[in-house]
């Protein structure tokens, strides 16, 4: 183990390009994995379109699970536990410190000096830096995980992304005894709709355009599918699931402005519109302050999510995959040489995830 391959990401449509670096030296606190897996995230593919900006040169993918190789005093795991060679794991998106304004708050994903795997620029010092690699070098003050052992590593890898935002947006609420309308029926939304289910809601809307994704939320625990089409025919759907009162809480994962201001209306008196999929910019949406005041309503955005999502992520993993065909949800794997065409295949086929494997 002298060197290993990273997929180096220069600029939007043009080919990644395989080159070797030697292995890093790693210091207090640090980790060497190897990689097992890297599913390709949506932001991943939006990044490669040129849809959002990334510092370059780059190695992208952050759904990551990998097997430490080497391991250095002080590093730790999420329970407290020094963390041994073999131990596999997966780890949180971005390395925080600790101690700085937000990390105090309870924000460690908006720390000030924050390090995000799959998003940093290549250095001298942090060359294997994302998952379509054959390693990736972890910073001290990542929340390390360990897996546990029957969860497949295909069920596993979405976990740091996907899985955790799903669950720093759910864990927010309480959602036992609630209607919960989940806002698109794609990676997010479908483990929206398992996790809502498995946390007692009592409705479990889901709403998408694609029948087909609608017939495979139901699969993963919703109750009522909403085809989206014209608002108001998707207001009335919604409302006649609910006793004509409308959903306790809207979670809006598609990124469109049509369907924050449907979630903003589908909610009752005194519900929750939680915001997680405008990521990007859009056209702003139209709120009348007195609106949110007479009806009592909040909204909350929520990005990235912190350690403890991620281990409830896990438990929930860990406790559901065989009850929902999480197993179902990575389409197709490809070898880290083939990493262009895992590309192609993820952007042509829309699949839910597409992995490489070095
Ligand atoms: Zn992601
Ligand atoms: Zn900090």
């Amino acid at each position: 183990m002298r060197s290993g391959r990273i997929a180096v990401f220069e600029k939007p449509s043009g080919l990644l390009r395989l080159e070797n670096h030697p292995i890093p030296k790693i210091s207090g606190g640090e980790l060497l994995a190897r990689i097992d897996l890297c599913t390709l995230c949506g932001s991943d593919l939006h990044t490669l379109q040129g849809r959002r900006s990334t510092p370059t040169p780059t190695v992208l993918g952050h759904e990551i699970l990998g097997t430490i190789v080497q391991t250095t005093a002080g590093a730790v795991g999420f329970d407290g536990r020094e963390l041994q060679v073999g131990d596999r794991i997966t780890w949180t998106v971005a390395a925080s410190c600790g101690d700085c304004f937000y990390c105090k708050r309870d924000l460690p994903q908006k720390c000030d000096s924050l390090l995000k795997y799959g998003h940093a620029p290549i250095t001298d010092t942090w060359t294997f830096n994302g998952g379509l690699g054959d390693y990736c070098h972890l910073k001290s003050g990542s929340s390390i995980h360990i897996i546990p052992d029957d969860i497949p590593d295909r069920v596993a890898c979405p976990v740091n992304c996907a899985t955790a935002t799903v669950a720093a947006a759910l864990r927010g609420s309480k959602i036992e005894g609630r209607s919960v309308l989940v806002q698109g029926a794609g990676m997010l939304g479908v483990t929206a709709c398992a996790m809502a289910n498995t946390m007692g809601a009592e409705r479990v809307l889901v709403s998408d355009k694609l029948p087909e994704r609608l017939d495979r939320a139901k699969a993963f625990g919703a109750t009522h599918l909403i085809e989206a089409g014209k608002k108001s025919d998707s207001l009335e759907n919604i409302r006649d699931a609910t006793n004509g009162y409308g959903v306790d809480i809207a979670l809006e994962l598609t990124g469109s402005v049509d369907a924050v201001e449907i979630g903003m209306e589908a909610i009752r008196m005194g519900g929750e519109a939680i915001w997680v999929g405008t990521v990007h910019p859009t056209d702003p949406v139209k709120i009348m302050p007195e609106t949110l005041v007479r009806r009592m309503l909040a909204v909350r955005g929520v990005h990235n999510y912190n350690p403890s999502d991620l281990d409830f992520a896990l438990r929930f993993l860990e406790e559901n995959h065989r009850r929902f065909p999480f197993s179902e949800l990575v389409e197709k794997t490809f070898a880290l040489s083939e990493v262009n065409e895992a590309i192609d295949y993820a952007v042509a086929s829309k699949a839910f995830r597409v992995a490489v494997k070095p």
